[in-house]
């Protein structure tokens, strides 16, 4: 199987921004281990600006685009030193993209990702893609990388896009204002009613919440594959979600034609 894994800021890092070893560890242990089963794995990594914050002492995410960007210069140092480090201990090769909307906009730019993202593949590297923060400003910005995901998962026509988050999944009504929300396992279109439910924003060091993560669900099945968000504190459960036992909330992707 081909499976892009998107892992959001609040999986990697505490609030305070420094990295959450044990969790970023056993992340790495088990696509390393999925990729030694014959799958192909690529990771969409957010955590750079958190991770900024956390090495450069800020306290908070900056509001201000400048300190926004020097922060993510610095974060994703850290993050792609971090990954190069754990997936080595396993034999695996990792290689960095950084990506802006001009980038998947512009026909041959894409195209070029395209033939790296399938070389890199090939090879039997692990690409691991992130937005290039510091020189995306508001209008060649993808934004956030729920988004990002589904369009490298189209990109590269993946048989499955997993978004881990510091949710379970899709509820009813949002979980943490709302104690009877209840989880919805499988959704099998995209009415209005489930775009209803996008309800708040996602932590406080990342971009993300379910409104991106509902338009990331929109690209992704129209393109035919199956997308989960599943709650990434135990990296365990991406066993079971490509062994397609259910977790999370499943999206199922429109039959391709
Ligand atoms: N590119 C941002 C970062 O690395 C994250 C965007 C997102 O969380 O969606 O900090």
């Amino acid at each position: 199987m081909r499976i892009v894994i998107k892992v959001g800021t609040s999986t990697l890092a505490y609030p305070t921004g420094l990295l959450n070893i044990r969790r970023v560890e056993d992340l790495c242990r088990v696509m390393s281990d999925l990729k030694n089963e014959g799958n192909e794995v690529v990771l969409i990594s957010s955590g750079a600006i958190g991770m900024g914050v956390g090495k450069l002492g800020l306290g908070k995410r900056p509001s201000d685009i400048p300190t926004k960007q020097a922060a993510a210069a610095v974060g994703q140092c850290e993050l792609m030193y971090t990954y190069d480090k754990l997936f080595g201990e396993y034999n695996h090769t990792v290689a960095q993209i950084l990506l802006t909307g001009e980038d998947v906009e512009n026909e041959k730019r894409c195209t070029n990702f395209h033939n790296t993202m399938f070389r890199l593949l090939e090879l039997g590297a692990l690409p691991i893609i992130n937005e290039n923060d510091t020189v995306a400003t508001d209008e060649i910005v993808i934004g956030d990388n729920d988004t990002l995901g589904a369009i490298v998962a189209k990109n590269i026509d993946a048989d499955l896009l997993v978004l881990l988050s510091d949710i379970d999944g899709l509820y009813t009504a949002d979980p943490r204002k709302h104690a009877d929300a209840k989880l919805i396992p499988v959704v099998e279109a995209l009415t209005p009613d489930i775009l209803s439910l996008a309800e708040g924003k996602g932590s406080d060091l990342g971009t993300g919440g379910m409104k991106t993560k509902l338009r990331a669900a929109q690209i992704a099945t129209e393109a035919g594959m199956d997308m989960i968000i599943a709650n990434g504190q135990d990296p365990m459960i991406l066993y079971k979600i490509i062994d397609g036992e259910p977790f999370g909330t499943r999206f199922i992707g429109t039959k391709k034609g």
